[in-house]
């Protein structure tokens, strides 16, 4: 049986470090700030959005949420991103990705401060990742990446298949563990060097299967349930689940489940994630991560508690 990568425990044990930052700041006179704003109709999205609002009181985290009727246009949007932008007492803002379909997310993203982007996916944020010089790395990579650090699993010279490619999961996640980084800037990402080999693998990929089975960690986000079987890795894989999809059970019950055929897999897998309790908690400490780091950076606090850190 695959040993289990817990994101529950090491979100746990972040939040419980980034707690004691959190009263540094605060003692400084410097509450760290996160406005999560929502504009949709999805009561999944809005959950999540109250999961981010319950993790910012639990640090003592200023959270402010702006809620935006799913009818409106646009602009109402832009305008209360526009807002925040302006608050000089906000650090991080985040918009939680349930835009209706009159509302283009990523043109939204685009409009807020790349210094209070703490989801990482503006593209300055994403290009900072790419050339190696990282402010906000993007929270289910960033989660991901950690998980895979904190549990002894090689990923320098590793070969790694990632089944996605979009703007939140694949793209960063393979920019971020491509990277070579010396220990200087590695610190101040807050990441290891991870100097992995990645293969980004999508729908148009031919014979998945192939890639998946040669690769050391494979990470799976494709949002289907049981896509990857232990078929399709071999002995010893490192597998990461990222994907989450609601099932109903035969009795009526509903699930949340992964990507991964866990029977099959299981066996055959040096490790696994839980789905639920994998990545999905570790994407949650990611964003207080960004949002503590965004709040020290805007109060110019690190460069004095935590200058190796410090990165612009
Ligand atoms: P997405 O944009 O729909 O990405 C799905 C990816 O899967 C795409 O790259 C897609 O490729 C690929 N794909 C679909 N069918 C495939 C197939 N038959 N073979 C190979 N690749 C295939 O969704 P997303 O926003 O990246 O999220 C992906 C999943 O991860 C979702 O289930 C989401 O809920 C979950 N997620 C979880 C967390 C967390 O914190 N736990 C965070 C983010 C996302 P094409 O574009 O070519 O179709």
């Amino acid at each position: 049986m695959a040993q289990r990568l817990e994101g529950q425990e090491l979100a746990a044990s972040i939040r419980d470090r980034l707690s004691d930052h959190v009263d540094q700041l605060t003692e400084y006179g410097h509450r760290p700030t996160l406005a999560t704003l929502h504009m949709g109709a999805d009561p999944g999205a809005a959950t999540y959005v109250e999961m981010k609002q319950r993790d910012c009181d639990r640090l003592g985290v200023d959270g402010r949420h702006v809620d935006i009727d799913a009818d409106a246009d646009a602009q109402t949007l832009y305008d209360a991103i526009e807002r925040l932008n302006a608050d000089p007492d906000v650090d991080g803002i985040m918009i939680q990705d349930d835009t209706p379909a009159h509302v283009d997310w990523m043109s939204a993203v685009r409009r807020i401060d790349p210094t209070k982007d703490v989801d990482g996916l503006h593209p300055d944020n994403l290009g900072r990742l790419l050339a190696g010089d990282p402010r906000f790395v993007p929270c289910t990579p960033l989660g991901i990446e950690r998980l895979l650090v904190a549990n002894g699993i090689a990923v320098e010279g590793a070969d790694v298949a990632i089944v996605n490619h979009s703007n939140i999961v694949g793209k960063p996640l393979a920019n971020l563990l491509v990277q070579k980084t010396d220990g200087a800037a590695a610190a101040k990402a807050a990441t290891a060097a991870p100097n992995a080999t990645v293969t980004v693998c999508h729908s148009a990929t031919e014979d998945l299967t192939a890639k998946t089975r040669a690769a050391d960690i494979v990470v799976v986000a494709v949002g289907i349930p049981e896509f990857l079987d232990g078929s399709m890795i071999t002995q010893g894989t490192a597998v990461v689940d990222v994907g989450v999809s609601t099932v109903e059970r035969e009795n009526g019950e509903r699930e949340q489940v992964g990507d991964v055929e866990v029977e099959t897999v299981d066996p055959k897998a040096s490790h696994l994630t839980p789905n639920p309790g994998g990545v999905g908690p570790m994407t949650r400490a990611m964003l207080m991560h960004n949002t503590i780091r965004a709040a020290g950076l805007r109060a110019d606090v690190d460069r004095r508690l935590f200058p190796e850190q410090v990165s612009s």
